[in-house]
């Protein structure tokens, strides 16, 4: 059994998927706490799972890692070219991913952006492009070809359409490796990704994925190589995800787990910021200060909300 929930709203450095605030409640169990971090717009069917994940970690515990360390991406948001630079340098990554195909942005921010982004990596570093769905075929498959020129080659493009048969159409006329994030949402979809031949790649979610456990049963499913991508969420939750990155057999690719970055405020004393680029893998969740949570509780109707919802998520009634 979990205690009662603590309902916090963390700062974005910069807007993030629309948002500017992450609003997230934390639960503490026998095996330490767990973040359950659905953004607000999704239904209690797609939360469940993020439920799961959350009471995995503060319930169950995670499965023992292979590995003590896991290299992390730069993650730069679909600012100008000057700000993508600092974010990049001052992260000490080698690898670094970046958001195209921003609404209200044309192709030259991306090719700017991206050229901004090479010459802070230097030569040696990878680049990544993501562009969560953005652009249809065509538009895909020349702005892959003309940021794959401008950044001197790309590691990979995540997402560069929305469905899984544009994903497949886009991946057989570039030479670009095309990864698969918001395609591999729930835990059911990596087959259906897989049989169309729609990815190179697999990105993992651990919180919509259901877990650790979930998450290592769909990474052996899909037969793709993996990389674990955060949601954004406090160190409590990412450390579920570096938990995952920790116990898949093979990784071959830095993770986008360096998002702690992204937040002005965190709940725990140390938050999980990579250093040079890496991060250490916890055996268990990192523990909220009490002065944290309190510093950044939600507001009294927000709380509400979040503890009605997670208590309906749980399957169980008020007054139960
Ligand atoms: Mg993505």
């Amino acid at each position: 059994m979990v205690g009662a929930p603590s309902v916090v709203a963390l700062p974005l450095r910069t807007r993030f998927r629309g948002i500017t605030t992450r609003e997230l409640a934390l639960v503490e169990g026998p095996a330490g706490w767990g973040e359950f971090c659905p953004f607000v717009e999704y239904d209690d069917a797609e939360a469940r799972a993020w439920w799961a994940c959350a009471r995995e970690a503060a319930e169950d515990g995670w499965p023992a890692p292979v590995r003590e360390r896991v290299e992390v991406n730069a993650t730069v948001p679909a600012v100008d070219p000057e700000h993508a630079h600092r974010i990049v340098t001052a992260s000490g990554a080698r690898t670094a991913k970046v958001k195209v195909a921003e609404k209200g942005q044309d192709a030259s921010d991306d090719l700017a952006r991206v050229e901004a982004v090479r010459d802070a990596l230097g030569p040696a570093g990878r680049v990544r492009v993501d562009a969560n769905g953005g652009w249809d075929v065509d538009g895909a498959v020349a702005a892959i070809r003309a940021l794959a020129r401008a950044a001197g080659g790309l590691e990979y493009v995540e997402q560069p359409c929305a469905s899984v048969e544009e994903l497949a159409a886009v991946r057989r006329r570039v030479d670009v490796p095309v990864a698969a994030d918001e395609s591999i949402r729930r835990a059911e979809d990596p087959l259906r990704v897989a049989r169309a031949e729609a990815a190179d790649v697999a990105v993992l979610k651990v919180a919509p994925l259901g877990g650790v456990r979930a998450s290592l049963r769909v990474a052996e499913q899909i037969g793709l190589p993996c990389v674990v991508s955060s949601a954004v969420e406090s160190s409590v939750g990412l450390a579920a995800g570096l938990a995952l990155a920790g116990a898949l057999p093979e990784l071959p690719y830095a993770c986008g787990l360096g998002t702690a970055d992204l937040l002005a405020a965190d709940v725990v004393a140390a938050p999980l910021h990579p250093v040079a680029g890496v991060l250490a893998v916890p055996c268990r969740p990192p523990e909220p200060t009490a002065e944290l949570l309190a510093r950044h509780a939600a507001d009294p109707e927000r709380r509400d909300w979040w503890v009605e919802r997670l208590r309906r998520v749980q399957g169980r009634t008020p007054g139960q």
